[in-house]
């Protein structure tokens, strides 16, 4: 059998009877996703065929891969780095095209790119040190110590902008939360539709419809939005409404950014106040909806009631500016970069840490050589800062992390 050549054969049922066609294909060590011998069949996707097959293969000594194994063992055996294998788990995971963009940039291997000129610059200040170390009467001179602080200065400032851009990465890879808050028949539902561009939340003329906690998933540019819409928040007699509106301050207090929306089309209710004081401090988008009617709401008073918050005016009917919100929300959630697509993204939590801790490592070592210390100090600051970038791509001391890694992966990956 030639390697990575599809064969065409049969499958048999456990008397020897031919069941289907399959295809074969032998990938031969290390030419193969994990770097071993591998064999894959192609089935029609019947689930009897793939548990026909999987009970023959086990019944001659095969068994079923842990979840993740096959990307463990590709990393074990060094076909990719450890970033590059939690890229496949968010590949398979990505519910959206710029997801898999994104991760399909760190599945290349971007983040050990980046990382190589920083860690050699890193091993070279280390070397710099050692020789100090080694030719103690040749002391370094100040000002060696001085230029380089500022070059461990400076690669710090490239990692402090790493860390920042997690803030973007943990939000294209995880999508946000956004609560929809606003008196009764403001229109809430029917923004929420209009955002999810479909008909999901009820919609009446009857104020309180919406009771309890009504919410979605769409996407903005390709970013994953978990939208809520909540119950009429008013002071309510009746059990379930009252329930509605416990949870609706809950949705609030969870969400990521708020449209609060008002009613222009009538003058403006006690209650949009009262609600303008409970978000106090919190992230708002003042949405001013039915703009397809005649506004009873001054310019000044629209100006006024959203304060420092940003307000757009819509119409959730028509679907007039919903297109401008969804910008808005983006800016608001990302601020001015909202629009840049380049440059590294930091996506995963671990990897933050490992630069935050190699950054405060890099901060100390500077210290050190500024307060006249011994090498020895700085030295050691280097060498944790080099381990925990290392740590990134898995080069160092991973392995108690590997089964939390892995173990996000679904079978057979
Ligand atoms: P909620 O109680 O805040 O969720 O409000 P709904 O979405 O149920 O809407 C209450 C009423 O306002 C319904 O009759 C909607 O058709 C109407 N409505 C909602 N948005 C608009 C809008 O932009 N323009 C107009 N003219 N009516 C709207």
């Amino acid at each position: 059998m030639l390697p990575r050549q599809a064969v065409l054969g049969y499958l048999l049922d456990p008397s020897g009877n031919k069941l289907d066609e399959a295809l074969v294909t032998f990938f031969l060590a290390p030419h193969s996703y994990t770097g071993e011998d591998v064999v894959e069949f192609s089935l029609h996707g019947s689930p009897v065929l793939v548990t026909t097959l999987l009970d023959g293969l086990c019944s001659q000594g095969a068994r079923l891969a842990e979840p993740g194994e096959f990307t463990l063992r590709a990393f074990l055996n060094q076909r990719m780095d450890l970033s590059q294998a939690e890229a496949v788990a968010d590949i398979i995971e990505s519910t959206t095209l710029y997801q898999v963009q994104v991760a399909a940039r760190q599945r290349s291997g971007e983040m050990s790119r980046k990382l190589t000129p920083v860690k050699e610059h890193l091993m070279d200040a280390i070397v710099q040190l050692e020789s100090a170390v080694e030719f103690v009467e040749e002391d370094l001179p100040v000002d060696t110590r001085e230029v380089l602080a500022l070059k461990l200065e400076r690669i710090c400032r490239e990692l402090a902008g790493w860390v920042v851009s997690f803030r973007r990465g943990r939000i294209i890879r995880d999508g946000f939360r956004i609560a929809i808050i606003g008196r009764p028949n403001v229109g809430k539902s029917s923004l929420f539709n209009a955002l999810l561009s479909r008909e999901r939340s009820i919609v009446t003329e009857v104020p309180g419809t919406t009771r309890d906690l009504v919410s979605d998933c769409t996407h903005i540019n390709g970013i994953p939005v978990h939208l809520v819409d909540t119950a009429g928040v008013r002071t309510s007699v009746d059990k379930v409404e009252q329930l509605g509106v416990g949870r609706s301050l809950q949705a609030m207090a969870d969400a990521d950014a708020i449209l609060l929306v008002v009613d222009t089309s009538s003058p403006s209710a006690p209650e949009d106040e009262i609600l303008k004081k409970q978000l106090e401090g919190l992230s708002c988008i003042v949405v001013m909806n039915k703009s397809d009617l005649a506004a009873r709401w001054q310019t000044e008073e629209k100006t006024r009631y959203a304060g420092i918050w940003p307000w757009i005016e819509v119409s959730a009917k028509t679907g007039a500016q919903i297109d401008t919100l969804q910008t808005l929300i983006l800016r608001h959630m990302f601020g001015e970069a909202s629009a840049s697509r380049d440059g590294i993204l930091v996506t995963h939590l671990r990897h933050c840490q490992c630069l935050e801790a190699a950054q405060r490592d890099l901060e100390s070592a500077c210290r050190s050589l500024r307060d006249g210390l011994s090498e020895e100090f700085a030295l050691f600051d280097l060498r944790r800062a080099l381990q925990e970038l290392g740590a990134i791509t898995g080069e160092t001391s991973v392995d108690d992390l590997l089964g939390a890694i892995f173990s996000r992966f679904c079978i057979g990956k």
